[in-house]
């Protein structure tokens, strides 16, 4: 029998994404919204702690196992900047292309051989709410701030993210492509290497 865990998320791609990884497993999973969960208030200063709240937050309403990630991109020349803040990092009402367009203009007078940078993927599985021992995974994907944006898939910071083993930036791969290279496919894979090996417990 498949065991159904929430995934502390609403983006549909990404539910997608994880239920590819999880084929032939014994588990699948299912977006919060679905379930009537209400999302956490991402307050932590570090991924892994946000990670932890999202998970935290849909095991707790919904009595299910849950998987929650974090994730954003550090760059270098700006001391890890945006980091958790990757999604908010123009300001209130922050779009993709705002945040771009912030990101491109503070690096303006950055070198090409100054620009590195990373994303970052912390992925969590708890048994339960009160789960003291959470499963951690990270994914790590190194690359560049490209001087302009280049590409139309993927989403946020895709268009700028220059992969050198590709020679193009991310928004220029096809989906296929980024899972196998990106930080959050690296994340997910060892999570589901892990959580085939761990027995799901409920609280109650
Ligand atoms: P989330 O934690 O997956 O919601 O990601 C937070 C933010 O980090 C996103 O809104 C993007 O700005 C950025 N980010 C995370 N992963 C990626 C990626 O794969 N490509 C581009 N931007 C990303």
């Amino acid at each position: 029998m498949t065991d159904e865990i929430v995934l502390a998320s609403d983006n549909v791609g990404k539910i997608k994404e994880v239920n590819a990884l999880l084929r032939g497993q014994r588990y699948m999973v299912v977006g919060q919204g679905e379930l009537g969960v209400v999302p956490a208030e991402e307050t932590g200063t570090t991924f892994v702690e946000n990670a932890i709240l999202k998970a935290k937050n849909a095991a707790s309403q919904t009595g299910r196992a849950a998987i929650a990630d974090d994730s954003g991109l550090e760059v270098d020349a700006l001391n890890g900047q945006p980091g958790v803040y990757s999604a908010r990092f123009s300001g209130a009402g922050a779009t993709d292309s705002r945040n771009v367009d912030k990101l491109l203009s503070m690096l303006e007078d950055t070198p090409a051989q100054d620009r590195t940078a990373r994303f970052r993927c912390l992925m969590v599985y708890m048994r339960h709410a009160q789960d003291p021992t959470p499963v951690i995974c990270e994914g790590t994907w190194e690359g560049f701030i490209h001087t302009m944006s280049r590409g139309e898939n993927g989403f946020g910071y895709d268009p700028v993210f220059w992969v050198e083993s590709e020679q193009c930036c991310a928004a220029e791969l096809e989906s296929v492509r980024k899972n196998q290279l990106s930080h959050r496919g690296q994340a997910l894979r060892q999570l589901v290497d892990r959580i085939a090996l761990s027995p799901l417990i409920n609280a109650d």
